[in-house]
């Protein structure tokens, strides 16, 4: 068993060549992303322009409770919408009106485009344009794209952040911004430890309100905390921002790598660094140290589902002490995921995209101990005796920075775990 963090003395897997398939995929739409978004932005509401199916999606993925007011809904296109016999925009207005007038709490309301409003061509980006127009300053309006058609359920994130930058503010200012929706808990840690750091101007991107939107100009500085916003950095870095390159924030490495570059920026002292870091830091080692004598030594396998597959697995080797067979990832970001492949030993399998059927047979003939992989592939796998972790509960699931390694760890352990008490109680 390894019993210290694995971080390679020499080169990583920045340079491993890609595996790259262009196959069938299995995969959810990007509006499943609404789930947590509509959460962490308190007075916004997305409104999907699609078809029913849309709306089972939504309302089956988040559970709706049935006696609160939801923040998100869908606009139905029926079937005279999608055969052009009616005015799909005198609608939409009709409809946004409608809920404005009943729901003055909201500010900020996106179009969320769907497969069929894209099939049909619908111009979301002049609808809001115009509602922006009849609804400001009270609500703003902006558009994107939730669709699954070549996306993936992270995308509908991206989208959503990448449409808000060109509604920033300008500023001179010199600060950060700490981009991905993280939950609030999680998010007011961050900004403790950023803060003890000595580091003040600091805002969080999405914002909870529209009003706590961040400014930004050339002398911004911003840091991921989610590898799949790729639009997203595209965005801030056209409007002058500059990314702080880093390993994501999971587990005690990967946080302390992030502070580090996010202190090295700010001319943070040495001295105060590992003072403020020392107590989190001994705690998140000791929470991840209770999941490492479960996981050390056993073999993961990623599907490509969420885009965190490159950090998670660079956690759960570097940190967990696990060998990765497969690494598979929708789309390799290589500008924010670089750093998370140079700590990656040399050795497993570097995947994008996906060909299913391919990847199905890879996975069997590697007999992982744990695979991480969408919903729809889990049930199957498990049936072919193969222990699985659904990649979707990393979304969901508070596990960025230190306070939350050990809950991160034990994601994958719990899985191995249960399977060893069943194969105990079976044996007796
Ligand atoms: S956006 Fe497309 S993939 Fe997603 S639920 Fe609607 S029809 Fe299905």
């Amino acid at each position: 068993m390894k019993d210290g963090p694995n971080i390679p003395l020499s080169t990583g897997c920045r340079d491993t060549p890609v595996l790259r398939e262009r196959g069938q995929r299995e995969v959810f739409c990007g509006l499943t992303g609404i789930i947590w978004l509509h959460r962490k932005m308190q007075d916004a509401f997305f409104l999907v322009v699609g078809s029913r199916t849309c709306a089972h999606l939504l309302q089956s993925a988040a559970g709706v409770m049935i006696f609160a007011e939801p923040r998100f809904g869908t606009a139905i296109l029926e079937e005279k919408d999608l055969a052009g016999l009616a005015d799909a925009h005198e609608e939409l207005d009709r409809e946004v009106a409608r809920l404005l007038s009943r729901r003055p709490d909201i500010r900020q309301l996106f179009l969320v485009g769907s497969c069929p409003s894209e099939v049909i061509k619908l111009d979301l980006a002049r609808a809001a344009e115009r509602l922006t127009r009849v609804h400001a300053p009270q609500v703003r309006v902006v558009n994107f794209s939730g669709s699954g058609i070549e996306t993936t359920f992270t995308q509908g994130e991206d989208a959503c952040l990448a449409a808000q930058v060109p509604i920033m503010g300008d500023t001179d200012a010199r600060e950060l911004v700490v981009v991905g929706a993280l939950p609030d808990v999680v998010e007011d840690q961050a900004k403790a430890l950023l803060n003890d750091l000595g580091i003040d101007k600091v805002s969080f991107f999405p914002s909870r309100t529209a009003d706590a939107l961040p400014e930004i100009g050339p002398n911004t500085v911003f840091a991921l905390t989610q590898p799949f916003l790729g639009d997203t950095h595209a965005a801030l870095t056209r409007r002058g921002a500059r990314h702080i390159s880093a390993p994501f924030p999971f587990g005690e490495v990967g946080t302390t790598q992030w502070l580090a570059a996010v202190a090295a920026e700010f001319g943070v002292d040495q001295d105060l660094f590992d003072r403020v870091t020392a107590a989190p830091r001994a705690r998140a080692q000791k929470a991840i140290a209770a999941h490492r004598e479960t996981l050390a030594g056993k073999s993961v396998f990623f599907f490509p589902d969420s885009q965190l597959e490159v950090p998670l697995a660079r956690f759960l080797v570097n940190e967990c002490g696990m060998d990765a067979l497969e690494i598979g990832t929708p789309y390799l970001h290589k500008a924010l995921c670089g750093p998370d492949l140079d700590l990656i030993p040399q050795g497993p399998i570097i995947s994008e995209g996906q060909d299913v059927d391919k990847q199905l047979d890879r996975a069997l003939s590697a007999n992982p101990d744990l695979t991480v992989c969408g919903l729809g592939l889990a049930n199957p796998l498990e049936a072919q005796n193969l222990r699985t972790k659904w990649a979707i509960e990393l979304v969901f699931t508070p596990v960025h920075f230190y306070e939350q390694a050990g809950d991160l760890a034990g994601l994958f352990s719990r899985p191995l775990r249960r399977s060893e008490m069943l194969h105990f109680e079976a044996a007796e």
